[in-house]
Formats: C-alpha cells, structure tokens, sequence
C-alpha cells in the first residue's frame, strides 16, 4: 500500500520479513539488498536460522545486480551472502551469536578469535570493506561522521549499514551521513512518553538478538518495565525469553507485564530479578516511581501500550 501511494518516488525502502525476501527481490529485483543478522526469532512458525540463512543465500544467487550489504561480524549473514555477486561486507558487530556456534555450512565448531571468526571447512569473517571505529564509519579511503541520536552500539551498526546502501545506490556519502542524524524515533520506538509523574522511553525488542543489543541502553538501573504478549506477529511460543540474558540486568525495580506476564515472571525468577507481576501495563506503571522509566515490549505489546497511551492522551485533551 506505501508504494502504490508514492509511485513517482525515485527509492524504496523496504523492511523484509527473511521469510519473504527471495518472494520480495524476485517482485522487485533489488538494487541493494542489506542484511544486519541473521537469528531465531518465533521458532513457532519460522525455521532455524540455518535453513533460513540457506534460503536467503539462494534468494540472493538469483540476483546478480543486486549488490548485498552484508554484516561480517554474522556468521548466519555470511553464509548467506556468500552466494551474493556483488557483496560489501561491513564490520558491524554482532550482539548475540547465539545461533551462531557452529559453521552454517558444515556444522563444525566454529572457532571466534577476536574480531574474525572461522570454520576448518574454510568459511570464515570476509575482510571488511567497511568498519566502525568510536563514532565514525571507515573505509579504505574515506572516514565519515555516525552522528546519530538514536542510543546504543546496535543502532550505530544499523546507521553504518544503512549509510553504505546509500553510497551503494549512488547518494553522496557527506548527504547519506549527515540524514542519520534526522532519525530520532523509528515507529515510537525510543521516544519519551510523558505521562503523570514519569517519563517513559519506549524501547521494542521481540527476540534475544534484539534484547542482547538492548543491554547497553539498560546500563542505567532505572525502574523497567517489561511488557510480553504471544500473539501471531509475536510467536505464539514465548520460549524464547529463556534465552534472554535477564540475569545481567542487575538491581532494579522491574514489573513484568504484558498478555504473558506469568510467563516472563516466571523467567524473572529463574533470573533471580525480584519483580512483581502487573498484567495491566497502565496498572502496572503505578507499582514504579515517579520519574524516568524504560518500558521495553514485543511488537504486539509495544503498539497496544501506545495506543492505549494515546487514547488516555486524546481523552485528557
Ligand atoms: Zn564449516
């Protein structure tokens, strides 16, 4: 529907489900395709990664204009890419290589060897076109600004990522660099929502990946609230949490809410986080101070909790 409303436009750009892109780049024969990582995500009703990462890879084999912006620091995207004509590898780190323990390719142990990883069967970190030092994105001959407001290393990964499909389809790179700076909130997420006495930044994570990339915007113990939900779009199987590292989140006041808040409670606990379960997450925002707030929910929940803070908003208004 966005791209019937805006036929004239000279890009698209389009977020892919991995279970949808080789249906999508045959639709569209893609100029750029970019892939940040590659992990387990509703393993109700998606595959393992590795099958995934197979079929990503012969998606891409079929596209031989189509240049892939590939993350070298995933082992699943590697093997992916592997296939591709015409890749560009970016050093952008990997937060979570949970599924990533052995070779995509043969099954063998892969050995990690900071910062390069490897298997014996050969496939191993391509060497990087692109990498990240402190906040800068550097390549052989060009060293350009990540000046993003959007927190966290994962987000100066993405940024880096999506400044190298820029300069691959043709954008000055100074333009592409200094646009980054535009983003400061992606569909709500990692806005300040004023409600009562509180301050809520609203952060999404729906996976471990998401939530492994999250630790370092939690590094302030401020009150958290956690808000789970197990619809369709979510996966219906919230077994997932248990590979959420929650032991590293240290001492806060956490309220677990959410369709599933027994189940994160549950996790909470086997965590050793003392929390208090609210099902209601507007009722479970009373059991928090006032003051600053991080609220982090899976997609389901994330659009429910603003929607319901944006009716309380037209109401008082
Ligand atoms: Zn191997």
């Amino acid at each position: 529907a966005a791209l019937a409303e805006a036929r004239g436009t000279e890009y698209a750009v389009i977020e892919v489900d991995e279970l949808h892109l080789a249906a999508v780049a045959e639709a569209v024969d893609p100029a750029v395709v970019v892939l940040l990582n590659l992990t387990r995500d509703q393993l109700d009703r998606a595959t393992e990664v590795g099958a995934i990462a197979s079929a990503v890879g012969k998606a891409l084999a079929r596209h031989s204009s189509t240049v892939v912006v590939a993350n070298a620091d995933d082992p699943m995207v590697v093997s992916a890419a592997a296939l591709a004509s015409r890749p560009i590898w970016v050093a952008a780190g990997a937060s979570w290589l949970g599924d990533a323990s052995s070779c995509p390719r043969c099954g063998q142990t892969l050995t990690f060897t900071e910062p390069g990883w490897h298997c014996a069967c050969g496939l191993g970190r391509p060497t990087p076109d692109w990498w990240i030092e402190d906040s800068k994105a550097c390549t052989a001959d060009a060293v350009l600004p990540l000046d993003i407001r959007l927190p966290g290393q994962v987000n100066r990964s993405n940024a880096a990522m999506a400044l190298v499909a820029a300069c691959a389809v043709g954008i000055p790179a100074d333009q592409a660099a200094s646009a980054l700076r535009e983003v400061e909130v992606v569909a709500g997420r990692y806005a300040v929502v004023h409600r009562g006495g509180q301050d809520l930044r609203m952060l999404l994570a729906k996976n471990p990946a998401g939530w492994a990339g999250m630790l370092s915007m939690l590094s302030d113990p401020r009150p958290l609230l956690v808000i789970i939900n197990a619809r369709e779009a979510d996966g219906r199987d919230t077994s997932w949490l248990w590979d959420v590292p929650f032991e590293q989140f240290g001492s806060r006041q956490v309220v677990a809410s959410g369709e599933r808040a027994a189940d994160l409670g549950v996790r909470l606990s086997y965590a050793g986080l003392e929390h208090r379960t609210v099902a209601d997450p507007l009722a479970a925002l009373k059991a928090l101070p006032p003051g600053q707030i991080d609220v982090v929910a899976n997609y389901t929940a994330f659009h429910q909790f603003r929607r319901r803070l944006g009716r309380e908003r037209e109401v008082a208004g």
